[in-house]
């Protein structure tokens, strides 16, 4: 129906300009995104209870006359409360309504009303507070309740919501083939529409709901396969020999059995594939990801081809490339390092020895998708903590080479479901041990009175050399984090940590600036390092044994386990150091999970049954689209939805058949605001 939903709203009756700013609040620009601003519950008004079988506390409908006119009183203080007794065959209630000196004019005597409202016991008899009210029959079905914003309450958009339903053509162009409808007995398009937001039934509703969550999933789960696709096909890089082992023995280490595997695991993708590696390596923070990649990195280059590295934050990229060009010292590998921060100049020159093949492993940023950075060879790309990234721009990277490698390595374990529809393709090895001697991380959950005694501790430890961090209060806007850190760590340095080396970092801090801090933190100059969740993935400093996070509370459990995961590196004793003054025993059930496992698995878990899904990401990016209606979490819907998806590729495998064309105008729109234009 492209002609309706590109309307734009204020072509309704009843929006005019103030209102469209409102509606734009609610990313409303067009009828279409009204039609598609699905509610978020429902009142269900359509079975008037008798008053005799109303109970305490539940929320329930009456329909009932008044038994007399509204009275009204004033209390001391000035509210205004208005009462009246109302009846049906089976007895009478009281209903209340505080500070509305309108109820008088508007409930008459004589007239039937809905009201709808939680019961209460008063004195003996039942009471509805504030009830909503209705008097037209028409009205009360299932009621649909939005989201709304400041000056538009739920009310209005239901209204404007009728007013679009109406522009809704008798016969608008249903996006799904009917056989697919027809194996998977779903309701067609316009119904389900008007059903999700004015449901004749529940048994309706159902129905609009499973229709539209089958829609969204399946064009999710097309989506993701097309972009798959673009990796699935034949590849002509086939590693002919294994130069692995010859990289194992520039360590200054021996990998773990886990580490081996996972390396032969990818060295056998390479060699004796006919498509090109398609690997996830997962494993909890501080197993030791990064050599498995270097491994493969190393034998990618001596059989003559380039690979690519990225990572998420500069940081972690300086860090990558500084531990590995030790290692390859000597080793005849040219590695080079490329980030925003690289100066022009350099940056220029480094993307001509990239082309012309003179750069044999790059480690970088997002700034490796940037257009002018073309490869000669590439054979291996790379991407770590994966969670970061989009499914695209792992794409764009990998469009950067003709049909490479991929390899991905993520510390975050996801839950099962996620891990279908995001990794879905993907074979995947779990280095399930971490490297010898590691001594697990004593956790300590404590309020803010025990704060000094905690600066103590650390002290004893800074003066026997060792570093700490402290994880600043979190505030959710990044400016305002950046501010607070900066504070916190004025305080600090003027007072308890005075004549100590104090170091900060934030988001905020200029690329320059954060090198040097980590330059120092690294080499041990810096003390106590005060910085934010910048911290939070892979950096890797052996020395720093001690943590504190102020205000543990406002992280999510994964959060805090990948914080943590910056201490316990080496083979000291390390300690993490919760402190949250928040008393409920919610929170600290939450917290105390931390302090009894170190199993990232069983975290995840634990954080998405306490917090939800739609939390379990927090505000990162995962890399998918914003589902409307459909939870990804939901095991049995998102595999009927790969199960259409399979039938509709079996058809046409690129969805190129004119029987789709409604499917691909779904996928290009859900999958617009996604990292870059990996459609077009
Ligand atoms: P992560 O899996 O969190 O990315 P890293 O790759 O950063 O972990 O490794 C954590 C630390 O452990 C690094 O300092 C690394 O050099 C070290 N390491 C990795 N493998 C081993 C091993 N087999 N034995 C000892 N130390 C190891
Ligand atoms: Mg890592």
């Amino acid at each position: 129906m492209p002609s309706l939903f590109n309307k734009k709203i204020d072509s309704l009756k009843g929006i005019g300009l103030k209102s469209v700013g409102l509606y734009n609040k609610l990313k409303i620009q067009t009828v279409g995104d009204l039609l598609c601003f699905y509610p978020r519950t429902y009142e269900d008004w359509s079975n008037p209870v008798k008053i005799t079988d109303l109970k305490a506390g539940e929320i329930s409908v009456i329909k009932a006359k008044l038994s007399g006119p509204v009275i009204e009183n004033k209390i001391p203080g000035g509210m205004l409360i208005s009462k009246a007794r109302v009846f049906d065959d089976s007895g009478f209630i009281v209903i209340t309504f505080f500070n509305n000196k309108f109820i008088k004019t508007m409930l008459h005597e004589n007239v039937d009303y809905f009201f709808y409202g939680k019961v209460t016991q008063n004195l003996g008899h039942f009471e509805m507070i504030n009830p909503m009210f209705s008097a037209k029959e028409n009205e009360v079905g299932i009621r649909p309740i939005y989201n709304q914003t400041a000056g538009l309450n739920s009310r209005q958009i239901a209204k404007a919501m009728k007013e679009a339903l109406l522009l809704l053509p008798l016969t608008i162009n249903e996006p799904l083939p009917d056989w697919i409808l027809e194996k998977y007995k779903l309701c067609p398009l316009s119904y389900a529409i008007e059903n999700i937001h004015f449901p004749r039934d529940f048994e309706a509703l159902k129905l609009a709901k499973e229709r539209l969550i089958f829609e969204e999933l399946l064009t999710l789960s097309l989506g993701l396969s097309q972009l798959k696709d673009k990796n699935r096909e034949e590849t002509s890089l086939q590693m002919t020999t294994d130069f692995s082992e010859e990289f194992i023995k520039l360590l200054p280490f021996e990998l773990t059995e886990a580490q081996s595997d996972a390396i032969n695991d990818c060295i056998n993708d390479m060699m004796n594939r006919k498509t090109p590696m398609n690997r996830l390596i997962q494993g909890d923070v501080g197993s030791g990801k990064t050599v498995v990649a270097a491994a493969a990195c190393y034998s990618a280059v001596k059989n003559g081809w380039q690979a690519a590295f990225m990572a998420p934050t500069e940081i972690l990229a300086n860090q990558h490339f500084q531990s590995l060009s030790k290692i390859l010292i000597g080793s005849g590998v040219k590695i080079e390092l490329l980030t925003g921060s690289v100066p022009a100049k350099q940056k220029k020159q480094i993307k001509e020895l990239l082309k012309n093949g003179e750069i044999d492993f790059i480690i970088g940023t997002h700034a490796l998708l940037s257009d002018g950075v073309e490869f000669q060879n590439l054979g291996l790309v790379v991407t770590d903590e994966q969670h970061r990234f989009g499914v695209a721009q792992r794409a764009a990277l990998l469009s950067k080479g003709n049909n490479p490698h991929l390899m991905v390595m993520s510390a975050t374990p996801i839950p099962r479901t996620l891990g279908l529809i995001i990794y879905g393709d993907l074979d995947i090895s779990v280095i399930n041990e971490l490297p010898p001697n590691r001594k697990e991380i004593e956790t300590y959950l404590v309020d803010s009175s025990k704060r000094t005694r905690i600066f103590n501790f650390m002290k004893k430890h800074i003066a026997a050399g060792k570093q700490c961090y402290i994880v600043c209060p979190l505030i959710e806007e990044s400016d305002i984090d950046a501010a607070s850190a900066a504070v916190y760590f004025e305080e600090l340095i003027n007072n308890d940590f005075k004549g100590y080396n104090v170091g900060l970092l934030h988001g905020k801090c200029k690329p320059k600036e954060k090198d040097e801090v980590m330059n120092r933190f690294q080499s041990g100059e810096i003390d106590v390092l005060v910085t934010t969740t910048v911290i939070e993935v892979g950096v890797d400093v052996k020395n720093a044994v001690i943590m504190l996070i102020e205000n543990a509370e406002r992280y999510g459990l994964s959060q805090l386990h990948q914080l943590r995961g910056r201490i316990g590196r080496g083979d000291e004793k390390s300690y993490c150091i919760l402190i949250s003054d928040m008393q409920n025993e919610e929170t600290t059930e939450r917290l105390k999970i931390l302090c009894s496992t170190s199993n990232g698995f069983k975290i995840a878990d634990e954080d998405l049954r306490l917090r939800g899904p739609g939390d379990f990401f927090g505000s990162r990016q995962h890399g998918l689209p914003q589902m409307k209606i459909a939870d990804i979490t939901d095991m049995k819907s998102v595999l009927t939805a790969k199960e259409a998806a399979e039938d509709i590729l079996e058809v046409s495998k690129d969805l190129s058949n004119d029987e789709f064309r409604g499917i691909r105008a779904l996928i290009s729109k859900l999958f617009s605001g996604v990292g870059d234009n990996a459609f077009n």
